[in-house]
């Protein structure tokens, strides 16, 4: 892999306005997970950068938010093409700041990416709302959806390109302008994305700077500019971004942690929901907030479930040198391992919890998490109730649906769940019963662009995807004409 040429400090430069500059603060380490190198150091935006970066999207608001919604569609559409153009580069990127194996991002990634814009270019040339009228005599009504203002979009690291897609594109649709601060850790693919952005939009709609949480993403929430606070990421975060979002009252939107209850019935296909929980528990190494992670197996079919599962998970493939031979990849850095790792051997202390399989740091230089299964975990133990973001899952035996639903719903959480039977009647008055954004059923993970996603309870509130995001990116706003 090239990683010669990503060092050239031009292609990691932070768009602001319409400059390219680098941060002139302190540097942080961008490693490569999968082999445990420094892919380089890239030093962080100062507090006058972030200033500038947030006075050049007021500036270009005035202009942008005037736009008609088939101008902003045109150039959604293009960012689309160029990125479908540059998908392998992109891959490559992403694969190397994020260590997943290269072939699912170009996959599985690219595609929905470009999707997204594709989506939000089409969405906001058709939105809908209430019909215009005269409900007062002599006086026409109408509502109108407005931009809010400059949106600060903050990132996580599991998908960085994805997350970006997911923030800008209904921002943008929506005629807002745009800060975006990438992970700090995978700041990559955002950084190239800037490169085609300053060649279509007008200077100033999209600004992209770097940087830690604590310095760089505080001064952007905390920024009196700053109208809409989109954040995408943990808990703690959120409460932070509430209490700065309070201070001036900014509107905000909130995609938070998860921990999904898959709630397995005695009459399942036990293949089928094997062969998903293998995929969609484990995908992106667990890094995932909908991830299958909280598994509740019927008593009659625990046993065989258990066993099944864990020998399809010991047949996961990680660490290979061969990109394609690789089902998982490594987690994002050290600490997120030792944290993963720390969740297991606590749970593994407990006496009625047993690690079927994995449970162990993989070797070599990647911070590779062997693929864990836990069975016999209990409601109130640590590893059902934490969000553990990496390849572990639990297995808890239920007796009835009762207790099941009960479980499922005795958590913060409340992004993703899903429930696996043969019978539609049970399933589906399962799934009514479930209270989180998202609930599969006889599936797991399936996102798609004209669908939301986005949680309930401590998983936040804010809507991705779908016209629901275009919505939370945009003001109701109610226009009354005198006409009598
Ligand atoms: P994180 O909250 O540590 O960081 C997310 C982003 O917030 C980063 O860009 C970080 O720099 C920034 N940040 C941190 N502190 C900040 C502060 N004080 N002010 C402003 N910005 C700040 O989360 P992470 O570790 O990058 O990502 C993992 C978390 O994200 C998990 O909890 C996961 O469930 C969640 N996540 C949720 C979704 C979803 O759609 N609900 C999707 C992906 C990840």
């Amino acid at each position: 892999m090239d990683t010669g040429s990503l060092a050239r400090p031009a292609e990691v430069e932070m768009l602001i306005g319409s400059r390219f500059e680098a941060g002139v603060e302190d540097a942080e380490t961008i490693l490569n997970p999968r082999t445990g190198e420094t892919v380089m150091k890239l030093p962080e935006a100062s507090m006058d950068q972030v200033d500038r970066a947030v006075s050049a999207a007021e500036a270009a608001f005035t202009s942008w938010s005037r736009t008609t919604p088939g101008e902003r569609s045109a150039l959604l559409l293009k960012l689309a093409d160029r990125i479908e153009a540059e998908a392998e580069a992109y891959a490559t990127l992403e694969a190397l700041n994020c260590g997943k194996p290269r072939y699912l991002v170009l996959r599985d990634e690219i595609p929905a990416i470009v999707d997204c814009f594709r989506f939000f270019a089409g969405a906001v040339r058709t939105m809908q709302g209430a019909i215009a009228g005269e409900y007062l005599p002599g006086h026409t009504s109408m509502i109108r959806r407005d931009p809010v203002g400059v949106v600060a979009s903050i990132a996580p690291w599991n998908y960085p390109l994805m997350m970006a897609a997911w923030k800008l594109a209904p921002a943008l649709a929506g005629g807002n302008t745009v800060v975006i601060k990438p992970s700090e850790q995978t700041p990559l693919t955002a950084l190239k994305l800037a490169k085609t952005i300053a060649e279509i939009f007008p200077e100033g709609v999209v600004n992209v700077v770097v940087g830690r949480g604590e310095t760089v993403g505080q001064a952007l929430i905390s920024h009196p500019k700053v109208s809409m606070i989109s954040l995408t990421g943990d808990v703690a975060t959120g409460k932070k971004v509430l209490t700065a979002a309070a201070n001036s009252v900014k509107r905000t939107h909130l995609e938070l942690g998860g921990k999904a209850p898959v709630i397995v019935f005695d009459d399942a296909d036990l293949a089928e929901v094997i062969e998903g929980i293998k995929v969609f528990g484990y995908y992106n190494a667990g890094q995932d907030c909908t991830a299958a992670c909280r598994i509740y197996a019927g008593s009659k079919i625990y046993d065989r479930f258990v066993a099944d599962l864990s020998s399809a998970v010991s047949g996961l493939r990680f660490g290979q040198i061969n990109d394609e031979d690789n089902d998982i990849g490594p987690l994002i850095s050290p600490r997120q391992r030792s944290r993963v790792a720390s969740f297991v051997q606590r749970a593994s202390d407990l006496n009625h919890v047993e690690i079927t399989t994995g449970g162990k740091e993989g070797s070599g230089s990647g911070f590779f998490y062997e693929p864990t299964v836990i069975a016999g975990a209990r409601q109130e133990d640590e590893i059902v109730r934490r969000e553990v973001f990496g390849p572990v899952v639990s297995i808890t035996r239920f007796d009835d649906v009762d207790q099941a639903v009960a479980w499922a719903n005795d958590s913060d959480y409340g992004l993703a769940s899903s429930v696996w039977s043969k019978d539609v009647t049970r399933a589906m008055s399962t799934a009514v019963r479930l209270q989180y954004g998202c609930t599969w059923v006889n599936c797991h993970f399936m996102l798609v662009n004209e669908m939301p996603h986005g949680g309930v309870k401590q998983s936040g509130y804010g809507k991705d995807m779908s016209m629901y995001a275009l919505e939370d990116y945009t003001a109701v706003r109610h226009v009354m004409v005198k006409t009598g």
